[in-house]
């Protein structure tokens, strides 16, 4: 049986995406929106997303998250929430809470139905109402986490909001590099600002040896990222822990204050709150 925000996210979404390309707006209720972006998938993009969002709000900010990954929808897995947003009086939803976050997923509200097939017109209405109906409220900053590449998803996000910063994930081999480099191009012709670029799945420490295995490589990111002329974030770890934490819904961040990984995201946090809001 369809719910009430089901019916309105499929009634809604082929007006909205009926309407022409608009000049990127700012969001009611969002002081600054952070893309979190990536050449494909599997690098990280959601667990970064959701920690470097855990990680600003743990320096105070009122932060918001987004998961706009239409295809394949992530982060209710990582915060552990299967609630539906209610709609307010005027038919906005309302964010879900999770972990202090303000949360929307195209997950909460399509339930099981596949966004898998969908193509330009219903992802572009999907990712605007997104941005639009959604009753944000006073955040200082809102991460969005895009899907992997370069579609209708991150286009129709560039074109329809004032995007404060994107930034890029990546793992250190190359071919994930090379996917990163068409994200970060897609960005800078829209005039997006680049925030920096984030290499995760860097080293692995292992418990036992204290050893450290370069599994997918290293440094890879931050060579690349010197060779464009963007900003190097931080090399976050290979780290089970991360892995185990989204698997169990806790978020890495607050379960794992004070290892070195949730050091690096408080660091590369602070980085881009100095960018994005001084
Ligand atoms: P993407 O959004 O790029 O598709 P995810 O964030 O969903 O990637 O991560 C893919 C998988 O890798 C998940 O199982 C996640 O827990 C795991 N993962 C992400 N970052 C790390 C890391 N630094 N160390 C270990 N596992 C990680």
């Amino acid at each position: 049986m369809q719910t009430g925000v089901h019916s309105f996210m499929v009634d809604n979404m082929k007006t909205a995406a009926a309407k022409p390309a608009p000049t990127p707006v700012k969001i009611a209720g969002v002081k600054k929106i952070v893309a979190v972006a990536s050449g494909k998938g599997g690098v990280g993009k959601s667990t970064v997303a959701t920690n470097l969002a855990a990680a600003c709000q743990m320096s105070g900010l009122r932060t918001g998250l987004l998961d706009a990954d239409i295809y394949g929808p992530s982060l209710t897995k990582i915060l552990g929430i299967t609630q539906k947003p209610q709609l307010t009086e005027d038919k906005k939803l309302i964010p879900v809470m999770a972990h202090d976050l303000q949360t929307m997923s195209i997950a909460l509200i399509m339930g099981e139905e596949r966004a898998m097939l969908w193509r330009g017109p219903m992802v572009m209405g999907a990712v605007r109402q997104m941005l639009f109906d959604v009753a944000w409220d006073n955040l200082d900053v809102l991460f969005i986490d895009l899907p992997p590449g370069t579609g209708d998803a991150q286009l129709t996000l560039i074109q329809s909001a004032i995007v404060d910063g994107a930034v890029i994930v990546s793992t250190p081999q190359d071919l994930a590099l090379i996917d990163a480099r068409r994200g970060l191009e897609m960005f800078r012709r829209m005039n997006v600002p680049i925030l920096g670029i984030i290499e995760n799945m860097s080293v692995f420490t292992c418990s036992g040896c204290g050893s450290e295995f370069e599994i997918f490589g290293a440094g890879g990111a931050k060579d690349e990222a010197e060779k464009i002329g963007v900003p190097f974030l931080g090399a976050l770890p290979l780290d089970p822990d991360i892995r185990a934490a989204s698997d169990a819904g806790h978020v890495y961040m607050n379960s794992h204050a004070e290892s070195r990984a949730a050091l690096l995201y408080r660091e590369i946090a602070e980085k881009l709150i100095e960018t994005i809001l001084s």
